[in-house]
């Protein structure tokens, strides 16, 4: 049901070191929506993702996915059940064309891919339908963005995790990209994206978390928080 998350965590709890970068973080991400976790550099918003996708192994807390229970889990397994990262840097490879970037997303099930499923992805992303033979390392970085994340579409994500989709791009761009977050939103897709920049962010997310050295100090529906006035530009890195 609605009621029930695709994806949550309990007293999430992670760290390099002697010192958490993340402590007891509990969010959670529910069919549909699109929920944001906002904090400044540093904040822990990268290890958040990583502890998620299971990158790096949490201290203490619980990762439930779907029901199951999942911190333990391995990231293939993960991506098997639906947890796909697109990572911060997108791991882009210049020298494949766009194309094959973006048909890399289905490695965990080549033989079933199609190319009607890939031209449905690529609808929503026009600026890369004319370039598919282009070498990716050719493309803008708002381009390489779109592209990364059309890749991640092509697992079949029952949650899409993003890490600062709009990081080094344009205003006009991050505007762009954010309208395509909101398109794939609406036509049922759960995204939790993490972003130092929380204006677009709060304009079109549901739901929103802000961490503050590894803490959340706030959450709430992402229009509240937009108009929040304990949510200084000083809290949300500008913008
Ligand atoms: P950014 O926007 O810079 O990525 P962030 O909110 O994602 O910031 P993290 O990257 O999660 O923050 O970093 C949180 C803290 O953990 C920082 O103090 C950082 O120096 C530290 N940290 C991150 N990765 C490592 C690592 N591999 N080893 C040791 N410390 C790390």
């Amino acid at each position: 049901t609605e009621e029930t998350p695709v994806v949550s965590t309990l007293g999430l709890t992670a760290g390099y070191g002697a010192a958490p970068v993340l402590k007891d973080v509990s969010l959670k991400v529910r069919q549909g929506e699109m929920v944001a976790l906002l904090g400044a550099n540093g904040a822990g918003k990268s290890t958040f993702l990583s502890a998620l996708s299971g990158l790096h192994r949490p201290v203490s807390g619980t990762i439930i996915l779907n029901d199951e229970q999942v911190q333990t889990l391995q990231p293939h397994e993960l991506v098997g059940r639906g947890l796909v990262l697109v990572p911060e840097g997108r791991q882009v490879f210049p020298e494949l064309t766009v194309l094959e970037n973006i048909e890399l997303g289905a490695y965990n099930r080549r033989s079933e891919m199609s190319r009607s499923e890939i031209a449905a992805h690529l609808d929503r992303f026009p600026r890369l339908k004319d370039r598919l033979s282009s070498r990716a390392g050719l493309l803008s970085g708002g381009e390489q963005q779109m592209m990364a994340i059309a890749r991640g579409l092509m697992a079949r994500p029952k949650v899409l995790l993003l890490d600062e989709p709009s990081l080094g791009l344009a205003p006009a761009m991050i505007d762009e990209l954010y309208a395509i977050l909101g398109e794939l939103r609406d036509a049922g897709i759960t995204i939790l994206l993490v972003d130092q920049v929380a204006t677009m962010a709060l304009a079109v997310a549901d739901y929103a978390y802000v961490l503050e050295q590894g803490r959340i100090v706030f959450e709430g529906k992402a229009a509240d928080l937009a108009s929040d006035p304990r949510l200084t530009t000083a809290y949300l890195g500008g913008g």
